[in-house]
């Protein structure tokens, strides 16, 4: 647990080693598993393991009996979780990020009616809808300021109508709530953006059949959803105060690529720790492999991409809890920080697994070394969430006015 240093706490410290533990015994045996598993049913056992550690409630709020967290103690947890599987670390992470926007804006109506039920014993699922046919970053662009989204809202009397589609989000089709990004007037751009709670069994939600992917095969469930008068109660929209909702989006933004960035570093550690034990055990020239100048080498720039990739997210994460000093978590300069550590993080297991499988011969391209399985599960963390593209423009709106779109 050294490779924190001082960034965590004796209580992380306490919760890092019943989580490594649990990815031992319950998670690393059943990757294959976790893999070809169309039922779920490996997916659910896992979840409702995290849950009986109380995983599912870390920040969901007190008052429900939720567990309040700073980010770094938020997101060590989840690269423990990732070194066995990132698929199962999102989807344990999405209700905190959906109910996040409820939180912020105190909305009590929507934390009685529809999380109480996530801060239960068992594990639910829910899904946070921002990508459109029309495109993902369209949504994520802080530049268009909600001009792009299609999905649209129109008060009727004391309910939200809803009407669009979403494309790809996680949990689609097996959540118990959705938070859908939707504009009620792309003229009226920030102050159009709202962010409305819909619960799964409302009238007019539908969805299409689960993609078929690379990787996070079963344990992330992606699909499209439509929304066809979608009719909720107004007081299921975050926050009925302008902007707010916009604020909130660039929020959960900001949250999903921190812990983004936690998955995938998770991600590199596990593969590296595989690449160090086979060239441990394999011998080539009278010598270990990874006794040769050549692979040490390789092994050392892998170590110092994962060290580097985890002291990226921690220190941003360290600032996320220091809002007295390094501001808002929506603000421009910590979405930067944010989102440079999981650019910075994915890239740095996209490498670590290509350089894992060349260290392990073929044996690394074989499924029961599970390289591959990281491999594939970890690029969707690249393109997620705006990608590495709109990720970089970002990075740098976080340093000057760059403004590519207006
Ligand atoms: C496993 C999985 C889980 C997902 N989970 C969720 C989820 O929970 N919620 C959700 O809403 N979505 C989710 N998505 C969707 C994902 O976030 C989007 O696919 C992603 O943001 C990219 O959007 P897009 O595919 O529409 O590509 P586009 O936005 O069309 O982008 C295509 C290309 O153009 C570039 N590009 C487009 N616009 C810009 C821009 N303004 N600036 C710079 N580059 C740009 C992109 O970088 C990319 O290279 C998920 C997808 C998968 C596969």
């Amino acid at each position: 647990m050294k490779e924190y240093g001082d960034f965590v706490s004796e209580a992380d410290r306490m919760v890092i080693a019943s989580l490594r533990e649990f990815v031992t015994d319950e998670i690393l045996p059943y990757r294959q598993h976790l893999d070809t598993d169309t039922e779920r049913a490996h997916t659910h056992r896992v979840l409702n393991g995290l849950a009986a550690m109380g995983m599912h409630k870390r920040g969901l709020p007190e008052s429900l009996g939720g567990i309040r967290t700073g980010a770094v103690s938020f997101v060590v947890g989840y690269e423990e979780i990732a070194r066995g599987d990132c698929g199962i670390a999102l989807t344990l992470s999405v209700p905190a990020w959906v109910f996040g926007a409820a939180v912020r804006s105190r909305n009590e109506r929507v934390l009685e009616d529809l999380c109480r039920p996530f801060c239960g014993d068992s594990f639910r699922e829910a899904c946070l809808a921002m990508t459109e046919p029309e495109g993902g970053c369209n949504v994520e662009c802080a530049e268009y300021r909600g001009k792009a989204i299609h999905t649209r809202a129109r008060l009727e009397g004391d309910h939200w109508v809803i009407n669009g589609a979403k494309q790809f989000p996680s949990g689609a089709g097996v959540s118990d709530v959705y938070l859908i990004a939707c504009t009620t007037d792309p003229d009226l751009e920030e102050e159009g953006i709202a962010l409305i709670y819909v619960p799964a069994d409302t009238l007019g939600l539908s969805f299409s059949k689960p993609e078929d992917k690379m990787g996070m095969r079963f344990t992330d469930v992606n699909a499209s959803v439509f929304l066809d008068d979608v009719r909720v109660p107004k007081e299921y929209r975050a926050s009925m105060e302008p902007g707010k909702d916009a604020e909130s989006l660039k929020n959960l933004l900001a949250w999903g690529r921190l812990s983004s960035a936690a998955f995938a570093t998770g991600v590199a550690q596990a593969v590296l720790d595989i690449a160090l034990e086979f060239t441990g055990q394999r011998h080539y020239g009278g010598k270990q492999v990874r006794q040769h100048t050549l692979q040490a080498a390789m092994l050392a720039d892998m170590i110092i991409g994962v060290e580097s990739a985890r002291f990226y997210y921690l220190t941003a994460a360290s600032m996320f809890d220091n809002r007295k000093v390094y501001g808002h978590h929506y603000s421009d300069e910590q979405i930067a920080r944010a989102t440079g550590a999981k650019i910075y993080a994915a890239e740095t297991a996209l490498k670590v697994c290509n350089m894992a499988m060349e260290l392990t011969g073929s044996y690394g391209y074989m499924r029961n070394y599970h390289i591959e399985k990281y491999l594939r599960d970890v690029k969707i963390i690249q393109l997620w969430e705006g990608g590495a593209q709109l990720g970089r423009i970002d990075v740098a709106r976080g340093r000057y006015q760059m403004v590519p779109y207006v």
